[in-house]
């Protein structure tokens, strides 16, 4: 998704407060890196599962620390994007082997994460109730479970 950009080669890559979306200059702004489980970087596994997160003021900052420390850290996440991404590198396909070098997790993570993903998307399914059942004949008088705990407040510390 990158596209070539030849123009300016390292010139300040101007953002966004990510609490209120001030527009940041190169003097006033603040960063910081988070734990993220969702985040995946696009080519450089070490920066897999961090967040950075740009304020335009420490208290902006801190805020945002704040809000993030609330969001469950889920390893299979981290792992199953890093499936993710190989596997789009390789549209191919990969044996476990080739994954697990790709990815650079173990065999145990991988299944882990195979057997975490689908137990997640079976869930999702039956949440969503209608998505790709030809048969409409779940019917349930509970219907749709709606919210699951993903966010699970108060294990903070
Ligand atoms: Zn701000």
């Amino acid at each position: 998704m990158y596209d070539s950009d030849e123009s300016g080669a390292a010139e300040f890559d101007s953002g966004f407060c990510d609490l209120c979306g001030a527009p940041l200059s190169p003097t006033s702004q603040m960063f910081s890196l988070v734990p993220d489980s969702s985040v995946i970087h696009p080519d450089d596994p070490d920066q897999d599962g961090q967040r950075l997160l740009a304020a335009c003021t420490p208290e902006h900052l801190g805020e945002l620390r704040e809000r993030h420390r609330q969001r469950p850290y889920v390893k299979e996440e981290l792992w199953a994007g890093k499936i993710d991404r190989a596997l789009r590198a390789h549209p191919e396909g990969l044996d476990e082997e080739q994954l697990a070098e790709a990815t650079g997790l173990n065999f145990i993570q991988i299944e882990h994460t195979l057997s975490w993903e689908s137990e997640r998307f079976l869930r999702r399914q039956a949440s969503l109730g209608d998505v790709d059942t030809p048969l409409g004949d779940l019917e349930g008088p509970e219907g749709d479970a709606g919210a699951d705990g993903d966010d699970s407040p108060g294990d903070s510390d």
